[in-house]
């Protein structure tokens, strides 16, 4: 109980600085800060990080859409995008083409993707920024946390009760072709010096923006946007329950495996505890535990965990919790502040030492339970979740309002 009180009161402060800045006479902000707080408060008390995760990522993808049109409309008074506004970069910059940019950046100095450099809601500067703070402390649980796009086929994926079709035994294929994709499409941009990704593979161009269909290389682009978001954003998540854009297409997901390496906490799965139900496996919608993962009791999920919790939510032994890693930062803190976590990624005899040794006194355990990795990734993935949707969510809530007020005159 104290420690909720102790995180709930601190993530008072956060929503206060991160949520209700600049916006604080509108009453849809207060409204933003109200849900978010009884949110997290209610995911400290049932400790069910999955589900309330699950449902802010879905409402955030819904209300990102509703304000990005909105503003589109505003702005341009279309969701198009013409060939003039591309070359005078009026694109807002996505974080889905990070991966894609940094190598031609860093060879020939050229910002493939036409955005503005600073200024307005999503500009290079202020996404590389909150990219590489988000990146370096949650790594991929950007994924499950943070991205805006993530929550369609987080919903979709909870459609139905049990998935048509089972992938369990292509895990493995799955996880390799995305960092295969990932590799073509940069070299594919680096070679034309051209965001190719943007150009032509992009499923969340139908619930942003799209170029104006001007001839026929445009439809086919337009096409293929379309078939991918039914392909990939629906129909896959609906009969596989994975988030299939996610765990294929997305360069950005793949990327985020591996800058995951540098962040110090991560997801451990106890072998000792573990009977090998695969419960886990089932419930991951990353493709990131397989058959073997279980059998040769690798003690941790595959590189393309997104640390959403969902396999600690089902796991009946209890086996599988937050925790941190065997980085030599992560180690430092581990030893530190053991409490019962043990390290992921470290050998078992390693594990040996990590033992829960349980301070005695009860201003030792308090310490010692606040800095239990679980409460510090959830609080630190929430925060940048409320600092990345501050200004859209009381945005989108405002349109709505107003849609409903002049429905009703
Ligand atoms: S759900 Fe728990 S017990 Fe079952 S395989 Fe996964 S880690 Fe092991
Ligand atoms: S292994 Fe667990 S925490 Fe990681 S993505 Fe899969 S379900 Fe989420």
């Amino acid at each position: 109980m104290a420690v909720t009180v102790f995180f709930s009161f601190f993530m008072c402060i956060n929503i206060y600085f991160f949520g209700l800045a600049g916006t604080m006479d509108s009453p849809f902000a207060w409204i933003y800060a109200a849900f978010m707080l009884i949110l997290y408060v209610r995911m400290m008390i049932t400790k069910n990080w999955s589900r309330y995760r699950s449902l802010f990522q879905i409402v955030l993808a819904v209300l990102f859409m509703i304000s990005f049109i909105g503003i589109l409309y505003d702005e341009r008074g279309s969701m198009s995008i013409t060939e003039t506004q591309f070359q005078n970069a009026e694109t807002p910059f996505c974080q889905i083409v990070i991966p894609i940019m940094l190598i031609p950046l860093a060879l020939t100095k050229t910002v493939i993707f036409p955005a503005r450099m600073t200024g307005h809601f999503a500009s290079v500067v202020s996404m590389l920024l909150i990219w590489f703070i988000v990146s370096v402390t949650i790594g991929r649980g950007w994924c499950s946390w943070v991205c805006f796009y993530g929550g369609w086929e987080d919903g979709f994926s909870r459609v139905p009760r049990k998935p048509k079709i089972k992938l369990l035994s292509r895990n493995r294929d799955i996880r390799a072709f995305q960092f295969a994709f990932l590799f073509f499409i940069v070299l594919v941009s680096l070679a034309s010096l051209s965001s190719v990704y943007c150009e032509w593979f992009c499923p969340f161009k139908l619930v942003t923006e799209y170029p104006q269909i001007t001839d026929i290389t445009s439809l086919i682009a337009t096409v293929m946007f379309i078939g991918l978001f039914l392909g990939l954003v629906i129909v896959m998540p609906l009969l596989t329950k994975k988030r299939f854009q996610c765990s294929t297409l997305c360069p950005f997901g793949a990327f985020q495996s591996v800058v995951d390496k540098v962040t110090n906490i991560g997801i451990r799965i106890d072998s000792e505890k573990c009977t090998g139900c695969m419960q886990c496996a089932s419930v991951c919608r990353f493709f990131a535990i397989d058959t073997e993962t279980i059998k040769e009791k690798k003690g941790q999920p595959e590189i393309t965990c997104a640390k959403c919790g969902e396999c600690i939510s089902v796991c009946p032994q209890k086996a599988i919790d937050f925790a941190y890693k065997s980085s030599p930062a992560g180690k430092i803190l581990g030893t530190i502040f053991r409490t019962g976590s043990r390290i992921v990624g470290a050998a078992p005899e390693a594990q040996k030492g990590c033992q829960s040794r349980t301070p005695k006194s009860a201003a030792g355990r308090f310490v010692a339970e606040i800095l239990e990795p679980r409460y510090l990734f959830v609080f630190m993935a929430f925060t940048f979740s409320l600092m990345i949707s501050n200004k859209f969510v009381p945005d989108a809530l405002s349109r709505i309002w107003q849609a409903i007020a002049g429905g009703m005159r």
